[in-house]
Protein backbone atom coordinates (compact mmCIF):
# COMPACT_ATOMS: atom_id res chain seq x y z
CA UNK A 1 0.00 0.00 0.00
CA UNK A 2 1.66 3.35 -1.02
CA UNK A 3 0.52 6.57 0.64
CA UNK A 4 0.01 9.98 -0.10
CA UNK A 5 0.95 12.43 2.63
CA UNK A 6 0.05 13.76 4.72
CA UNK A 7 -2.05 11.43 6.48
CA UNK A 8 -5.35 13.76 8.40
CA UNK A 9 -6.37 11.95 11.63
CA UNK A 10 -9.97 11.76 12.33
CA UNK A 11 -8.87 13.04 16.23
CA UNK A 12 -5.96 13.83 17.31
CA UNK A 13 -3.36 11.39 19.03
CA UNK A 14 -0.25 12.56 21.26
CA UNK A 15 3.11 11.24 20.90
CA UNK A 16 5.69 11.66 23.60
CA UNK A 17 8.03 14.46 23.60
CA UNK A 18 10.47 14.66 26.39
CA UNK A 19 8.41 14.49 29.37
CA UNK A 20 5.07 16.18 27.84
CA UNK A 21 2.50 15.31 25.47
CA UNK A 22 2.47 16.57 21.71
CA UNK A 23 -0.71 16.65 19.78
CA UNK A 24 -0.94 15.14 16.47
CA UNK A 25 -3.77 16.11 13.78
CA UNK A 26 -1.64 14.98 10.71
CA UNK A 27 1.12 12.29 10.48
CA UNK A 28 3.61 13.71 8.01
CA UNK A 29 6.12 11.82 5.98
CA UNK A 30 9.32 13.53 7.32
CA UNK A 31 7.79 11.73 10.91
CA UNK A 32 8.53 7.98 9.27
CA UNK A 33 11.84 9.80 10.51
CA UNK A 34 11.22 8.73 13.72
CA UNK A 35 9.99 5.97 15.96
CA UNK A 36 6.87 6.93 17.84
CA UNK A 37 3.83 5.34 19.34
CA UNK A 38 0.18 6.98 19.15
CA UNK A 39 -1.01 7.87 22.17
CA UNK A 40 -4.20 8.97 23.75
CA UNK A 41 -5.14 12.41 25.86
CA UNK A 42 -4.31 9.89 29.05
CA UNK A 43 -0.90 9.03 27.24
CA UNK A 44 -2.09 5.39 26.47
CA UNK A 45 -1.43 4.00 23.30
CA UNK A 46 -3.95 4.30 20.76
CA UNK A 47 -5.60 2.94 18.01
CA UNK A 48 -5.96 6.04 14.89
CA UNK A 49 -7.97 6.21 11.91
CA UNK A 50 -7.65 8.74 9.25
CA UNK A 51 -7.39 9.55 5.48
CA UNK A 52 -4.28 9.83 2.99
CA UNK A 53 -3.90 12.68 0.30
CA UNK A 54 -4.31 10.60 -2.72
CA UNK A 55 -7.48 11.39 -4.61
CA UNK A 56 -9.03 8.22 -3.93
CA UNK A 57 -12.94 8.27 -2.69
CA UNK A 58 -13.91 11.48 -4.06
CA UNK A 59 -10.49 13.71 -3.06
CA UNK A 60 -11.36 11.87 0.63
CA UNK A 61 -7.87 9.94 0.27
CA UNK A 62 -7.49 6.48 1.24
CA UNK A 63 -9.33 4.95 4.58
CA UNK A 64 -6.51 4.46 7.02
CA UNK A 65 -7.66 2.44 10.19
CA UNK A 66 -5.62 0.33 13.49
CA UNK A 67 -2.85 2.50 13.18
CA UNK A 68 -0.76 2.40 16.35
CA UNK A 69 2.51 4.18 15.91
CA UNK A 70 5.78 5.11 13.52
CA UNK A 71 8.98 3.19 12.67
CA UNK A 72 12.17 4.80 10.62
CA UNK A 73 10.33 4.08 6.40
CA UNK A 74 7.08 3.00 7.44
CA UNK A 75 3.41 3.45 9.18
CA UNK A 76 2.73 0.78 11.91
CA UNK A 77 -0.74 -0.76 11.89
CA UNK A 78 -2.42 -3.73 14.42
CA UNK A 79 -3.74 -6.79 12.72
CA UNK A 80 -6.87 -7.93 14.68
CA UNK A 81 -6.60 -11.91 13.92
CA UNK A 82 -3.24 -12.18 14.56
CA UNK A 83 -2.89 -9.63 16.88
CA UNK A 84 0.72 -8.35 15.53
CA UNK A 85 1.78 -5.00 14.94
CA UNK A 86 2.95 -4.62 11.21
CA UNK A 87 4.38 -1.96 9.01
CA UNK A 88 1.55 -0.72 6.85
CA UNK A 89 3.27 -2.31 3.84
CA UNK A 90 2.06 -5.44 5.03
CA UNK A 91 -1.27 -4.48 4.14
CA UNK A 92 -3.27 -4.17 1.20
CA UNK A 93 -6.01 -2.14 0.03
CA UNK A 94 -9.58 -3.01 -0.78
CA UNK A 95 -13.36 -1.80 -1.76
CA UNK A 96 -16.35 -1.95 0.99
CA UNK A 97 -18.82 0.11 0.17
CA UNK A 98 -17.95 1.73 -2.54
CA UNK A 99 -15.16 3.22 -0.22
CA UNK A 100 -10.99 2.56 -1.17
CA UNK A 101 -9.71 1.63 2.66
CA UNK A 102 -6.75 -0.02 3.93
CA UNK A 103 -7.41 -4.25 4.87
CA UNK A 104 -7.70 -4.94 8.36
CA UNK A 105 -6.33 -8.13 8.04
CA UNK A 106 -2.79 -8.29 7.06
CA UNK A 107 -1.74 -10.37 4.12
CA UNK A 108 -0.40 -13.74 5.78
CA UNK A 109 -4.46 -13.46 7.69
CA UNK A 110 -5.78 -12.94 4.73
ZN1 LIG B 1 -2.50 -10.72 10.82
Amino acid sequence: MELSWPIKLDHPVYVREGGRLEKLRYLQRSHLGYTFTLLDAQGQPTLAEGRDSSPANGGKGVRLTRLVGVQPGFLLKSCPRCETVKPHQAFGLRVAGGVVRDQSYCQDCR
